[in-house]
């Protein structure tokens, strides 16, 4: 069977770059509509708020919230607000942007299983203000919130979680 993993990239291969990638400004216009339970759900995040949806049969919480439930397969519409504080149920150390940018400093994704919400549900935000070898899984996190004015109603209106 053939190998698909692919070949790690070594330090001396970013010493001279020895990898291709390209980047480029997209010449194109485009709308999304997020539909309507992620549009409740980013309204509420410029309101401060995490909302998670209740499923009407088998009461899960659910964190993003979503139309259905995908145990159930029953419509969702009974919308609760969950605290901003929860624990990290995975998390990933990167030197790497997302741009493939060498970082100095380490950002710390992690999905955050949200206070509130059924066990296993969670969001995929950053962790800060840690020392990167202090993070662990089930560390408790809290939301930064950006000040008031300053929210769009977008998942970067939390900047990041950080320990508490
Ligand atoms: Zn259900």
């Amino acid at each position: 069977m053939k190998n698909f993993l692919g070949t790690p990239l070594s330090e001396e291969d970013f010493k001279k770059k020895n990898f291709c990638y390209e980047t480029w400004i997209a010449n194109c216009f485009y709308a999304w509509d997020c539909g309507k339970a992620i549009g409740r759900y980013l309204e509420g995040l410029k309101e401060g708020k995490i909302l998670g949806v209740k499923c009407p049969k088998c009461e899960k919480i659910m964190v993003p919230p979503r139309v259905f439930c995908e145990w159930c397969f029953v419509r969702t519409e009974d919308f609760v607000e969950l605290k901003d504080t929860g624990k990290i149920n995975t998390f990933s150390i990167s030197y790497i942007s997302w741009d493939v940018k060498r970082l100095e400093k380490p950002q710390i994704p992690a999905v955050i299983e949200i206070d509130g919400a059924s066990p296993g549900y969670g969001i995929l935000h950053l962790i800060s203000e840690v020392d990167p070898k202090e993070v662990k899984i089930g560390m408790r996190v809290k939301a930064v919130w950006k000040e008031e004015k300053e929210r769009e109603g977008k998942i970067t209106d939390i900047k990041y979680f950080k320990p508490y």
